[in-house]
């Protein structure tokens, strides 16, 4: 199996069957929703974080099957990070969506399928909607503990 079909292969398995999908917008968790106009997509976040780790994201909403994927791999990918670890790999995602290698490919795991949409520059805001979500998620957790 070539890279690019294999790519294909963790988007299209993580649309079909998405890890993580739906929400308990319980107390416990802080909550985020996004949308992306120019493609309908729509998504919402929540993540539970204690001792300073991801403990758990969840993702719930619809759009593209590059916007729903994702989030699920999105997910399974930032799961039990530390904050810091997690805003690292988010940044990488970012750049390599834009077209920069990724820093650290082992960490970005699955989601260095997304490597390809840097060829079509109006799908990045598809693939990013639910790393923008969970980035917002994690910078309002960190202000609240600030605060307090
Ligand atoms: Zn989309």
């Amino acid at each position: 199996m070539d890279l690019k079909t294999l790519y294909r292969t963790v988007i299209m398995d993580n649309y079909k069957n998405p890890k993580n999908k739906g929400l308990q917008r319980t107390n416990d968790f802080h909550f985020v929703h996004l949308n992306n106009p120019s493609c309908g997509d729509d998504m919402n976040v929540e993540i539970l974080v204690s001792d300073g780790l991801l403990q758990q994201i969840h993702h719930d909403g619809h759009g593209c099957s590059i916007c729903c994927s994702s989030a699920s791999v999105m997910s399974e990918t930032l799961k039990g990070k530390t904050i810091s670890e997690a805003k690292e790999i988010i940044q990488d995602f970012y750049n390599m969506v834009k077209g920069e290698d990724p820093k650290d490919e082992e960490a970005l795991g699955e989601a260095l399928a997304y490597i390809g949409v840097r060829d079509f520059p109006a799908r990045i805001k598809c693939a990013t909607l639910s790393w923008k979500a969970v980035e917002q998620a994690i910078s309002e957790v960190e202000d609240e503990g600030n605060k307090k």
